[in-house]
């Protein structure tokens, strides 16, 4: 059989750092990075005889997103012991949620070539981070970092809905942008606060059951889910097609190689021998806790994408481009704001500052500037201190060395010519350098001009305004 009589089926779990001030259990604080040890407790620590309180704030947040994937709320929902044994999880059990999560049954829309598809939500339930191992590089052992020991999670799991890599990335970005915009997660992939357990399995086109699928742990790029999801595609019709079978296990996808490695078997649910946590109350909750949270919710993508055609007047791309990420969303509405000129910002955004994220491979949120630089780029282009093209290059320059865009004109010596007597100097120098040219233009070629002005650009580094350059060819070369 070929490639092509194969259908690929992807469920996700992704996994998204709350980001309350405080632990899930416990007060100690949840910011990332610090010395390691210093954001724990007797508690986070798992010292015998402490006992753990449920922090509110982590409900609200799972209960937002709940709502805003469309999900049923459980009023009746508790806390359950999962068991197993690993260095970095000092009590020996994680405390998630089993049979009674907080949301269940929601849906996230995505846009495929074949127009919208719904994506099911099975469940959405709260649980606590496990702790970091820092491997010695010298392989004399590991240290645990307990910082990262209950911090909030909330886990998203899906139905096996997704049917392709591409998918399956349309779905994990509208995901990070939801949890972006209702504020509950800052979705830093970078620093592991949005990472997806990655389920794949193949089956033959037309058939009704699944096959067996493997699993990859802990993915926290969009480029090496893809790129994973592609490789393991290939991985199993090869092993179908040479009559093998497929085996259920948990693989580790290796960026260096871009392969797949078998790290143990699957464990199934009851090797987790899973109880409800006896230090822990039930959770409860009323209807008009959810109503609150509901009236709460902030302006979700779809909603901003209307309005941003029909109050900016945007095309549906530039729409859809600029809310797929909170973040540039939040940078073009702060640019528009000050400059006024929204078609202008969503140029900048579309076009140069999403080619840089794409080369630079950033994503929006790692953006170094802000809508007040943008808007300020915008500003001194628009009253001509400086050209389109320096434009650029303080766009450049915003990327690694942000500051206010003025500053940088003037420290770069970027400042635009209008001075008319430098001007007409530069004017008269090209047309010495090039006498070709202005005889052509003299004979009728307008084309020469725009060689004669480029000529004039080049000389001044791209400096000399463009519509005085103009101007005073034509007035030189009419002489
Ligand atoms: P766990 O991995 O914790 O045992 P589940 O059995 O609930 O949890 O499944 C986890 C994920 O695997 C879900 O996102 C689900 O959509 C996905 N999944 C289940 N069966 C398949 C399959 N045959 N192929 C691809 N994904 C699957
Ligand atoms: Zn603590
Ligand atoms: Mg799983």
């Amino acid at each position: 059989m070929s490639r092509e009589d194969y259908e690929v089926v992807i469920g996700l779990e992704v996994h998204a750092e709350l980001s309350t001030k405080t632990k899930i259990f416990c007060s100690c604080e949840t910011e990332f990075g610090g010395e390691p040890n210093t954001h724990c407790c007797p508690i986070c620590m798992a010292m015998p005889g402490t006992l753990p309180v449920l922090n509110e704030k982590v409900v609200e947040y799972a209960v937002k997103a709940g709502l805003a994937t469309n999900c049923e709320i459980s009023q009746d929902s508790k806390n359950d012991r999962k068991n197993y044994f690993y260095p970095d999880l000092p009590k020996a059990y994680q405390i998630s949620q089993y049979d009674k999560p907080l949301c269940e049954r929601g849906f996230v829309e995505i846009e495929t070539e074949e127009g919208k598809k719904k994506i099911r939500l099975t469940r959405i339930h709260i649980e606590e981070d496990a702790g970091k191992l820092n491997h010695d590089e010298f392989g004399r052992g590991s240290l645990v970092d307990l910082n990262r020991a209950g911090v909030p999670l909330i886990e998203i799991v899906s139905e096996p809905d997704l049917r392709s890599a591409k998918e399956a990335e349309s779905y994990l970005r509208k995901l990070k942008s939801i949890l972006e915009y209702i504020e509950v997660s800052d979705c830093k992939m970078q620093e592991g606060s949005l990472r997806a357990d990655v389920n794949v399995s193949i089956r033959k086109k037309g058939t009704s059951e699944f096959g067996t699928r493997t699993e990859m742990k802990n993915m926290n790029s969009f480029r090496s889910i893809v790129r994973a999801i592609e490789y393991e595609v290939e991985r199993q019709i090869d092993v179908v097609e040479d009559g093998g079978k497929i085996e259920q296990e948990t693989l580790r996808w290796d960026d260096v190689s871009g392969k797949t490695f078998s790290m143990r078997d699957k464990e199934d649910a009851e090797d987790y021998r899973y109880f409800p946590d006896p230090d822990l109350v039930a959770i409860r909750l009323s209807d008009e806790y959810i109503e609150n949270i509901k009236k709460g919710l902030p302006e979700l993508p779809e909603s901003r994408r209307a309005r941003y055609i029909d109050e900016y007047k945007l095309t549906e791309k530039e729409a859809n481009l600029l809310t797929s990420s909170k973040y540039l969303s939040d940078l073009f509405e702060d640019a528009t704001k000050i400059s006024k000129n929204p078609k202008a910002v969503a140029n900048w955004i579309m076009s140069d500052i999403a080619k840089t994220l794409n080369e630079k491979e950033l994503e929006p949120d790692q953006i170094p500037f802000t809508g007040e630089h943008l808007a300020e780029l915008i500003y001194l282009i628009e009253k001509g201190t400086i050209s389109n093209t320096i434009g650029k290059k303080v766009l450049a320059e915003l990327f690694e060395n942000p500051n206010k865009p003025s500053k940088i004109i003037e420290e770069k010596g970027w400042i635009q010519i209008s001075d008319e007597g430098a001007i007409k100097e530069v004017v008269i120098k090209v047309m010495e350098e090039n006498p070709q040219s202005v005889a052509d233009y003299k004979a009728g070629k307008e084309k020469a001009l725009g060689f004669l002005v480029g000529q004039a650009m080049k000389q001044t580094k791209g400096k000399a305004n463009p519509q005085m350059l103009n101007q005073m060819f034509k007035e030189e070369l009419n002489k």
